[in-house]
């Protein structure tokens, strides 16, 4: 007779250890390698990336705002800086498929290894295949973590722990309140599955997308399309005869229950079969078409968000607020895809009028050594609908990583960090914080 072998190896001491090696995580993992910190990132899947890998997520949303330039005119400032715009030049120059114009479009491939690589040269121990799987804390102190892995249960202790799992998993296994989806009812943004077709005519497909979203909507009203997505939302991709679909959608389900994201994979993939074949009956663009690929994963826009020292709410986005703590900043339009049903409603920011993010929205209020990064800090539904694309979720891992160097370089708690101290070392770095 055997119990569950659950007794895990101990592993030894970091002083940074991230879980999640989304942009965040990765992004937070090197910030805190850079300032000299020894970190272990660990992520459930086999490549770096996060959603843009396991879900297909592309492109980089915008980060642009327009602002005086001084000489009576005005000039572009991008509001996502740092090491974001690390990551897209990489992607530009360095790339397996590179982006000769620079776009938002980026190849997740070429994100991949020039993840790996950027790990490799800053020395940030990777660990794979490594889901979590309990956390060990102590008073107001996380103290070590542990994963699954092939080879049983590993555990890593470490003097600042950074969530960065996108769902603020850790943060839940370590007792942290938080809020999931909308405070009314608690629906989340719907989950997505993106896929690819292939051997597309593209010229052809995008002059016909007027025709494509009217035949839609007229087949959705007669009830024989089930997907209940007000139109067909597609991208460009960096290959040849290949769009990507961000089009599919499942409400009412919870990211936060496995069985329910079970559930909502194969409904998703119920609905990439339906449009395709939609597609592919109804226009010549698409007559010698293919399916190349569903993502790994289905993509989840929201899940939980922490209780943390500061909740960010959609009144301070809409009125500019720039907080003395600001570690971010941001404009994208508060893109809310309904949790249940039709229709996506957005409120889009004026030109120059961007906000910033609190540091105290990465700090759980009931813990001061475990930081939040990505898409699960302390926002409301409303808020994190802007502040969760992929340009803010980077410089949120950048900012949470240089804490975590700050913490250990004056030997205080990531939470005692003093803000203003790392206000500066980003714009050092690179940043931008407003
Ligand atoms: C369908 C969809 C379309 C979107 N469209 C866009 C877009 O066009 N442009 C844009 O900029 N943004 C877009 N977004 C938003 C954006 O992709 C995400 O909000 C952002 O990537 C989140 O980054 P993150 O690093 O916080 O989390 P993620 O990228 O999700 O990374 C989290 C990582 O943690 C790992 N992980 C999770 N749990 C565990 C665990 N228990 N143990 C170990 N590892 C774990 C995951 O495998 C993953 O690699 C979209 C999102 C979705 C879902």
């Amino acid at each position: 007779m055997q119990d569950f072998a659950i007794r895990p190896t101990s592993c030894g001491k970091y002083d940074l250890v991230v879980v999640g090696g989304g942009q965040a995580g990765c992004a937070a993992a090197l910030a805190g390698a850079r300032g000299g910190l020894k970190v272990l990132l660990i992520e459930a899947a086999g490549a770096l990336g996060g959603s843009a890998v396991n879900c297909l997520v592309n492109p980089f949303m915008p980060d642009v705002t327009k602002v005086p330039d001084g000489n009576g005119g005005v000039k572009n400032l991008h509001l996502s800086q740092g090491m974001y715009l690390e990551f897209a030049k990489a992607l530009d120059e360095e790339g397996i498929y590179s982006r000769p114009n620079p776009s938002a479009t980026f190849h997740e491939e070429s994100l991949k290894v020039i993840l790996d690589r950027k790990m490799a040269e800053a020395g940030v121990k990777v660990l794979f295949h490594a889901t979590l799987c309990g956390v060990k804390t102590e008073g107001r102190f996380v103290k070590a973590v542990a994963v699954a892995t092939v080879g049983g249960v590993l555990s890593f202790e470490a003097d600042t722990v950074i969530d960065a799992t996108g769902d603020a998993t850790l943060a839940a296994f370590a007792g942290v309140p938080f809020q999931l989806g909308r405070a009314s009812d608690s629906l989340c943004q719907p989950m997505t599955l993106c896929f690819r077709i292939c051997n597309i005519d593209v010229d052809a497909a995008w002059r016909a997308h007027g025709e494509i979203n009217a035949l839609y909507k007229k087949l959705q009203a007669e009830g024989k399309i089930k997907n209940p997505r007000e139109n067909v939302l597609v991208f460009p991709t960096k290959l040849p005869g290949v769009m990507h679909f961000n089009t599919t959608r499942v409400i009412k389900h919870n990211p936060t229950d496995a069985f329910s994201v079970s559930e909502a994979e194969a409904i998703a993939r119920e609905q990439v079969v339906e449009m395709f074949n939609f597609l592919k009956t109804n226009f010549a663009a698409f007559k010698d078409a293919a399916l190349a690929s569903t993502a790994p994963s289905i993509g989840v826009r929201e899940s939980r968000m922490i209780e943390a020292r500061h909740v960010l709410t959609q009144e301070e986005l809409i009125a500019g607020t720039h907080f003395d703590d600001g570690i971010a900043a941001g404009n994208y339009d508060i893109d809310i895809h309904s949790p249940d049903g039709s229709g996506t409603s957005h409120y889009y920011f004026p030109a120059g009028v961007y906000y910033t993010i609190p540091y105290r929205c990465l700090l759980p209020k009931n813990l001061d050594n475990l930081l939040v990064a990505g898409r699960s800090i302390g926002a409301t539904h409303e808020a994190q609908a802007s502040v969760r694309i992929m340009p803010i979720c980077i410089c949120l891992g950048e900012a949470a990583g240089t804490a975590a160097v700050l913490a250990h370089e004056t030997g205080v708690a990531p939470a005692d960090v003093d803000a203003s101290v790392l206000r500066e070392r980003l714009r050092a770095n690179g940043a931008f914080v407003g």
